[in-house]
């Protein structure tokens, strides 16, 4: 009799969850996981951290490289390094080298293509939409100064350290919308489509690369845009609704080419670390998941990683409808910081029986006693 192989558990952490606190590790180990998923590059947030000897409350005030800098190996974009939480030009070393202490496995959390102070340092490498406006907290990854940098950054995590795993995130475009804490955009009620619309990058490189007429789309995209924003006319249901299939089947070639190739070139950088990609399983989606078909993607990563934020009827339904679309392994992004913490066993049992291979819980370093406690009792019962 063959025995199933054992459910994976692991958790989301910054690093300053464990620079700088002794006994961080520990605490994370006694969740009784196997991985810690660690921010090796990160985008701006404001974080607590209700244990750390040294701070409650850290402002992460832009995006920047937790792993150590060598500025010699980096051409035009370069991460900023942090000038937060406690002093350590290699908190992702020293983080790593704790966790290893605890016996806990360490996965580099890798954001690529999300940076707002890169964005606003080098407008002309960020997503621009039809309407000619930047989103300077989105680095276009059609460009190639953008796909060096990311590219960079991968090489500088695996050269420098010894980990099993790249959590990739942002490996694509981020769109229209941005989850700071300021946004001021949902009183528009946009449709998911037109968001989707305010979201297709027209700067250069994409203009060049996309195989239509891009002035033609420009204005069509705007005229159909501001119907909804001024009239209230809907977008649609899907861009090839709104677009015509042509338009929306050139876009979605033009996004795989670009992401299949950022993934090909850092497994090549990778070697035999596994790169897992967090991924929607729609061509449509912008986002820090990035969207694609997840049938027949080639490369195909170790693993995709799917987030099941949103209601649990709804994310085991993906979860399902993707084990039946790929062959390849999936891991469950598990929010531990939802409504219900105490409903988080039975949602990583059911996720497993989905479909899922392995759980990352989000996140060990903002989790509250209550909610450390269900991550805890969901590795117990799911064995
Ligand atoms: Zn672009």
């Amino acid at each position: 009799m063959v025995t199933p192989a054992a459910v994976g558990h692991g958790a989301f952490a910054y690093t300053w969850d464990l620079v700088g606190d002794p006994s961080a590790a520990a605490r994370f180990a006694d969740l009784g996981i196997d991985t810690v998923t660690l921010q090796a590059a990160y985008h701006s947030v404001r974080a607590t951290t209700a244990w750390h000897p040294a701070h409650r409350v850290v402002h992460a005030e832009h995006a920047a490289a937790y792993f150590r800098i060598r500025p010699e190996r980096w051409r035009g974009l370069r991460p900023p390094v942090p000038a937060w939480g406690v002093e350590d030009d290699d908190r992702f070393g020293t983080a790593t080298a704790a966790l290893a202490a605890a016996g806990l496995r360490t996965e580099a959390w890798v954001v690529l293509t999300h940076s707002s102070v890169l964005g606003r340092s080098a407008p002309s490498l960020a997503v621009r939409n039809a309407y000619g406006e930047v989103f300077s907290h989105a680095l276009c990854p059609a460009q190639s100064a953008v796909r060096d940098y990311a590219l960079t950054t991968v090489q500088e995590i695996c050269e420098q350290y010894d980990v099993p795993a790249l959590m990739l995130e942002a490996c694509g475009w981020l769109g229209f919308e941005h989850a700071s804490q300021h946004e001021k955009t949902s009183g528009a009620d946009l449709s998911a489509c037109a968001r989707e619309l305010l979201s297709i990058c027209l700067c250069p490189a994409c203009s060049e690369r996309l195989t239509l007429d891009v002035s033609r789309l420009a204005i069509d995209v705007r005229t159909i845009v501001d119907r909804e924003l001024q009239e209230g006319v809907l977008a649609g249901g899907s861009l090839a609704e709104a677009l015509g299939t042509e338009r929306a089947e050139a876009i979605y070639r033009h996004r795989n080419e670009v992401i299949t190739g950022l993934v090909r070139e850092a497994a090549e950088l990778a070697g035999d670390r596994e790169l897992l990609l967090m991924a929607t399983d729609d061509p449509q989606v912008t986002g820090p998941d990035v969207g694609v078909e997840l049938t027949g993607f080639e490369p195909s990563p170790a693993a995709f990683v799917l987030k099941c934020w949103d209601d649990e009827e709804s994310a085991i339904g993906r979860m399902k409808v993707a084990a039946g679309r790929t062959g390849v392994p999936l891991v469950a992004n598990v929010n531990a910081l939802g409504e219900r913490p105490a409903e988080l066993p039975a949602l990583a049992a059911r996720l497993v029986a989905a479909g899922a291979s392995q759980l990352r819980y989000y996140h060990a370093g903002l989790a509250s006693p209550a909610r450390l406690a269900a991550i805890r009792a969901a590795v117990q019962e799911v064995p």
